[in-house]
């Protein structure tokens, strides 16, 4: 660094682009063909609607709804993640595990857009390369389980876009209107998000764009926001960028045909049971048209196994000559549960699983591209360690998540600044 402050993120020049056509009514009959095609393989983690009359009732009201991102803004990501791809862009993804209705309150997203950003600021000067910031914002109010009940034998909590996390038989009914208030509730955050942007309310004094994800899950909902903008395949335009989860990764799943139906950039949770050759499979299956950034290999392997069963990952995949997004979760494999019962993670093997995705990639000469976490801007007590040296005993003070165990601020811009000397360092 050279003592000034870090350059806002920014990614060349925008191009104008041509204007679009106006945008098509209904999907045309191929694409309803391939849609049908693609979701009527096994569909794991959808919830069983008590009344699929109005499932079906939602669907049509969400397919004529303005949608909550725009093409065009798909479009500049898909441009971004192809530099990141190629070695000269760096992207950073965050946000709640589960978001909530009552939770997307102007102050929580404020927050969070404030700690990616503060965050990117740190990876910038440390890195070098320019950030794309994209918050699990917006759209993250549906969650894959491990169990269909839970410790007190109710049918589990799904996530706001399905189903209360109240404790009662009554509140874990899916209801698809839900569905209507997830889309509701987005389009609020995302005018939120766009205000903070148009005053520069945000921290660091940041002036990149932000973009928003969301894990594909839900496919009642997610087939609802396919919108036809002159491109080849749908956009999904529920948020820019998708990912499809490890519990949802099936290669002849539904999730994974739906995803190859669509223009967005797509993201693939790579857990440590990910086989090399599914891996590639993954690659053939999303990047057809090798397209650099096209697709994001999440790696959530755990501090413990990161080392050994990424490399020969990254090996497969690089000789297939696509260029893919290597990206970092080091959340998802280092969940613990606390003596007090409470789910949460230590900083350090978060950490720690950073600098082994950082070792493997300098060993390899490909280039650790991004890091995904799951953050929140308030003063949380919910992960371990970390500047304020987080204890057990301080657990049950402020532990607020609707599901997985966020980093606080703090935790937040520390883990920015530590993973980007680990990051950036040749
Ligand atoms: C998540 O990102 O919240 C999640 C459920 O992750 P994974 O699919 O990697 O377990
Ligand atoms: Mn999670």
């Amino acid at each position: 660094m050279n003592g000034q402050a870090p350059a806002a993120p920014r990614f060349g020049p925008a191009r104008p682009s041509p204007p679009r056509p106006l945008p098509d009514e209904p999907l045309p009959d191929r694409l309803s063909a391939a849609l049908d095609r693609a979701l009527a393989r096994p569909a794991a983690q959808q919830p069983q609607w008590p009344n699929p009359g109005a499932v079906h009732e939602v669907r049509t009201i969400l397919e004529g709804v303005a949608p909550v991102v725009g093409a065009d803004e798909v479009d500049r990501l898909r441009g971004h993640l192809a530099a990141v791809a190629t070695g000269t862009g760096f992207l950073l993804q965050g946000g709640d595990c589960a978001e909530t209705f009552a939770g997307t309150t102007e102050r929580s997203i404020a927050g969070t857009v404030d700690t990616l950003y503060r965050m990117a600021s740190a990876l910038t000067s440390t890195t070098g390369l320019p950030v794309v910031t994209v918050g699990r914002l917006a759209g993250q109010y549906a969650k894959p389980r491990s169990s269909p009940t839970d410790a007190q034998g109710l049918p589990t909590y799904r996530g706001d876009i399905v189903n209360d996390s109240e404790a009662t038989a009554e509140a874990r009914i899916p209801d698809p209107h839900r569905m209507l208030r997830a889309y509701v509730n987005a389009t609020a955050a995302m005018t939120v998000v766009r205000a903070l942007r148009a005053t520069r309310a945000v921290g660091g004094g940041a002036e990149a764009e932000f973009f928003t994800s969301h894990e594909a899950l839900l496919l009642d909902y997610e087939r609802s926001m396919l919108r036809i903008r002159g491109e080849r395949r749908p956009y999904d335009l529920s948020a820019h960028f998708l990912w499809i989860g490890e519990r949802t990764r099936q290669l002849d799943g539904a999730h994974l045909a739906f995803a190859e139906l669509l223009t967005n950039p797509i993201g693939v949770k790579i857990g440590p049971t990910t086989t090399p050759e599914q891996a590639v499979a993954y690659v053939e299956h999303l990047d057809p048209y090798d397209e650099p950034g096209r697709l994001t290999l999440i790696s959530r392997m755990g501090s413990a196994e990161v080392r050994r069963v990424l490399p020969p990952i990254v090996e497969k995949v690089t000789a297939t000559g696509h260029a893919v997004v290597w990206q970092c979760d080091p959340m998802h494999g280092n969940t613990v549960q606390s003596r007090g019962g409470y789910k949460t993670r230590h900083f350090d093997r978060v950490l720690d699983e950073i600098r082994g995705f950082a070792e493997v990639h300098r060993t390899l000469g490909t280039h650790p591209g991004g890091l995904h976490v799951e953050l929140t801007g308030a003063d949380v007590t919910e992960c371990l360690g970390g500047p304020q040296h987080l204890s057990p005993a301080d657990l049950p003070h402020r532990y607020t998540t609707a599901c997985d165990p966020r980093l606080n601020r703090t935790q937040a811009i520390e883990l920015a600044v530590l993973a980007g000397e680990m990051l950036g360092a040749r």
